[in-house]
């Protein structure tokens, strides 16, 4: 597992390194600014208090800021990821930024090893930011690849359709568009005709193509929703015909089942779909540009709730 090729892992073009982490988050301060900078530029804000907007300065020792003219308290932190926790921030930044230094995933593991929370804490932090990584896309474009596939279960590796009592499996069925080349993928409770194509008129414009193969589930795409749907013949050993074929979403496919497979190991049916916003999050954003890191750094606060700046609370930290 060691083996790993990291070179694998990290997107070419959208370098944040760890220098420029370490440079720009040394300790919790650096990283409760960011997230006060976020929300309240320059600690700029309304105070409830005054009714006005004020300039806010730290409160030594606490993760709140003063107003500069009553010293009623902001929390920056309220309503994030990070409001209950104990941890310390710089922690689940860096945790952030392993997430987004990655195309396969990152263990709990790693984090444990390399701050020394304990594996619960790692994995809970995990989980949180993958809270911040579920999307709600909707596909654009004139072409797009539609394909189901399964996910877990002891025949890993194994391609096709499983038995009826193979139940360990658990079916993802997956949309990605060609221009943009955004996915979705979601959790199904089977690869039904009504899961197929309720997820298609959800999430696909009616203009479009559709290309699938073969599974009969698909058919009618056309003639009930009106799509132009085009379909490749698997099972024949025909993979591409022009432009049909399904090679766009098959190789999110196997993005996911190498992550899944080689750094979770293994993912309930529970979480799946957690882990599967993380593969689409990344996937989605890998031709934007941007460091991955900054753009989750973004979704701290774009997901906050927003605090009420009267709120009487204290945070654990
Ligand atoms: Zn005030």
């Amino acid at each position: 597992m060691a083996k790993r090729k990291k070179t694998n892992c990290i997107p070419g073009n959208e370098k944040y390194t760890i220098q420029d982490f370490n440079t720009e988050f040394p300790n919790d301060d650096a990283c409760l600014s960011f997230v006060l900078e976020s929300r309240w530029p320059d600690g700029r804000t309304m105070c409830i208090k005054c009714g006005v907007e004020h300039k806010h300065y730290r409160v030594t020792g606490r993760t709140a800021f003063a107003c500069d003219h009553c010293g009623n308290h902001i929390y920056p932190l309220a309503g994030t990821i990070f409001e209950k926790s104990t941890t310390s921030l710089r922690t689940w930044f860096y945790a952030m930024y392993l997430m987004g230094s990655t195309r396969c995933g990152v263990s709990a593991k790693q984090i444990q090893r390399e701050t020394g929370v304990t594996y619960k804490t790692a994995w809970r932090i995990f989980k949180q930011i993958r809270t911040l990584m579920s999307e709600d896309v909707r596909l654009e474009g004139s072409a797009v690849e539609m394909d189901e596939t399964y996910v877990g279960g002891t025949r890993r590796g194994t391609r096709g359709r499983p038995s009826g009592n193979d139940k360990q499996k658990a079916c993802v069925v997956g949309a990605v568009e060609r221009e943009k080349g955004r996915v979705v993928a979601l959790v199904a409770d089977g690869a039904t005709r009504e899961n197929l194509h309720g997820i298609a008129k959800e999430y696909v414009l009616p203009e479009s193509i559709i290309y699938t193969d073969e599974y009969p589930a698909y058919r009618g795409l056309d003639w009930i929703h009106g799509y132009d749907h085009r379909r490749i013949n698997h099972s024949q050993g025909i993979y591409v015909v022009g432009d049909i074929h399904t090679n766009t979403i098959e190789g999110f496919w196997s993005l996911v089942k190498r992550g899944i497979g080689g750094v979770y190991h293994s993912v309930s049916r529970k979480y799946l779909q957690t882990y599967l916003d993380e593969y689409s999050f990344r996937y989605n954003r890998r031709n934007s540009g941007q460091p991955m890191f900054v753009s989750l750094l973004e979704q701290i606060y774009e997901r906050a709730e927003q605090p009420h700046a009267s709120r009487d609370h204290e945070t654990l930290s």
